[in-house]
């Protein structure tokens, strides 16, 4: 007898969900198993404590689970555990080594036997791009990559030495020495915050001014030190599930990310955030000049010439204008877990 594990997540709490996520658990790990319900000597659920609207055994019966003995248990509420889940073991005669099935949301419950995913998150400043990035990060279990960060540790390697972000020669010069990393701190933060090292150094809390965020956009827009952080951003996202948030994710540094999503909001409402976010940093930067450099700042990152600012022809455009980031991230989720 061996024992078959398995997981999927549901998008909502109603008897059809849980009904309609059992069955396709249950027929994956029958079909990528070879198994038939002879074989079958008990499946044990357990559900995460926000599904209660039916039992999962008892979803298991109704999809013709007849011969095996069924088994339901509730979780205990976890912080941070994924949300509207699923787990399973089903304990069978086989004589091959068992396959695990972990579907949709549950996909990361187990990166070690999991496909790797990667979700790709562009749009202009102020979309809110990391906020909701951080949170689908958080719910599916992934890593999340700021990649603006390291541009603008790029930028404050330059300031630093007191060279001008638009003499590219210069820029080359001081950055070809220059060691960008990024590091996850799971103490700084549930999931695990992202810090980013300038030769070493955390400067994670030094490169969130309005003055970086002017001189990363104009860093960013040489060829060379584009070639050298996407060198970075692709080895992370070729070795951990993660989603990655920037400007040039979906069309140029993972062009086959399994997800894309493209974030927008008006000039006014992205403006508006971005000073508020300023204000809770103690930066009390007038409206009007935010406005005026997110302007800016756009058209930078649109008009040059090395992977600009562009929607992914198969990117899915959100705006963001009317929404809390919850909702933001709550409605990409649902996309994401349907598989679109
Ligand atoms: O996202 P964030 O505002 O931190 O990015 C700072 C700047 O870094 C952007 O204005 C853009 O010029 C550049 N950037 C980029 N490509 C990315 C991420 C950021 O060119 N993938």
């Amino acid at each position: 007898m061996k024992a078959i594990r398995g997981a999927t997540t549901i998008l909502k709490d109603s008897g059809d969900e849980i009904k309609a996520g059992v069955k396709e658990l249950l027929e994956k790990i029958k079909t990528v198993n070879n198994l038939s319900d002879e074989n079958i000597i008990c499946i044990m659920f357990s559900n995460t404590s926000d599904i209660r609207s039916y039992y999962p055994a008892k979803a298991a019966r109704e999809a013709g689970f007849f011969n095996c003995a069924l088994f339901s248990s509730l979780e205990p509420e976890i912080d941070g555990a994924l949300k509207l889940c699923i787990r399973v073991m089903v304990l069978a005669e086989i004589d091959n080594e068992p396959k695990q099935v972990y579907l949709n949301g549950a996909e990361n419950l187990r990166k070690d036997i999991s496909k790797r995913l990667n979700i790709a998150i562009d749009g202009p400043a102020g979309s809110g791009k990391s906020t909701v990035s951080k949170i689908i990060a958080a719910k599916l279990n992934l890593l999340y990559l700021d990649t603006g960060a390291m541009y603008r540790a790029c930028a404050l390697a330059c300031i630093r030495s007191n060279v001008d972000c638009s003499n590219e020669e210069k820029v080359k010069n001081i950055l070809k020495d220059v060691e960008i990393d990024v590091k996850y701190d799971a103490v700084r933060n549930v999931g695990g915050a992202q810090i980013t090292y300038l030769n070493g150094e955390d400067v994670s809390d030094k490169i969130r001014t309005p003055e970086i965020s002017m001189q990363a956009s104009i860093v960013s827009a040489h060829e060379f030190v584009r070639v050298k952080m996407v060198e970075i951003q692709r080895r992370i996202a070729a070795n951990n599930s993660c989603v990655l948030d920037g400007r040039d994710i979906g069309t140029n540094v993972l062009p086959d990310a399994d997800f894309k999503f493209y974030l927008n909001a008006s000039d006014k409402v992205r403006a508006e955030r971005r000073t508020a976010e300023n204000r809770a940093k103690g930066i009390n930067q007038p409206f009007d000049e935010v406005l005026d450099e997110i302007k800016r700042r756009d058209k930078q990152d649109k008009t040059r010439k090395i992977a600009p600012l562009i929607k992914a022809e198969n990117a899915i455009e959100v705006d963001t204008g009317s929404m809390n980031a919850d909702e933001v991230a709550s409605y990409i989720l649902m996309l994401i877990q349907k598989g679109i």
